[in-house]
């Protein structure tokens, strides 16, 4: 199940990436996204985040046995501090939420960083940029992270985001994702709710 919505999340990416853009892991962990991601954007700039030194030294092994360091910075700090690190606009983002299985339970993402990091990652992609989160609900914080993203897509402005809920309706508790595109501004004037 955790690999499919995530297999999802990175075909949504693959269709609108260019190789050249810029693409960034909220959410390090084993580094998997992060290599992912730096092999999508191989001309351009990928960062990665996370709090745990063991997730930057594994994400580091992981991409150094893939040969495919230079193109990706792994930030050891909050996914809620990345206007301090991302400079520019952002083609591509992946958030898999929760905790490490098998790592310490109690290092989880929490709400309200993960409130910062949607907010500041949403205000910078680029108009046909995706944002993909993977939300955990079966344990308490997961839920509830999943109702406040929730909330606040329906709460984005259609002329301006696309926002997608793909779930499983008949499997309680199971992981699912919610993807937001920023839209493509028409241009000379034509309205953008007609379409
Ligand atoms: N639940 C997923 C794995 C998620 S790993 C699965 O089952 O596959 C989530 C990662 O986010 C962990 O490595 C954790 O250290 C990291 N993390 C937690 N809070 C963070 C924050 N504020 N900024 C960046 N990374 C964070």
């Amino acid at each position: 199940m955790m690999i499919q919505i995530l297999e999802y999340a990175k075909e949504l990416l693959r269709q609108t990436a260019s190789p050249t853009g810029t693409g960034v892991d909220l959410t390090m962990g084993n580094g998997h996204d992060t290599l992912f991601l730096s092999r999508l954007y191989s001309q351009g700039q990928v960062y990665a985040f996370d709090i745990q030194q063991q997730a930057v030294e594994n994400t580091r092994a992981l991409l150094e046995e893939a040969g495919q360091c230079q193109n990706t910075k792994l930030i050891l700090d909050s996914h809620s501090n990345l206007d301090q690190y991302v400079p520019g606009p952002i083609d591509g983002a992946l958030c898999n939420l929760g905790y490490l299985p098998g790592g310490d339970k109690s290092v989880t993402t929490r709400r309200e960083t993960t409130r910062l990091a949607i907010e500041k990652t949403l205000q910078r992609l680029k108009p046909g940029g995706i944002l993909a989160v993977a939300i955990y609900p079966g344990h308490e914080e997961g839920a509830l992270e999943g109702e406040m993203l929730q909330e606040l897509g329906r709460s984005l402005c259609q002329k301006e985001y696309d926002v997608l809920l793909h779930r499983l309706i008949n499997v309680p508790h199971s992981p699912y994702l919610i993807c937001f595109q920023r839209r493509k501004q028409k241009h000379g004037g034509a309205s953008a709710t007609t379409a």
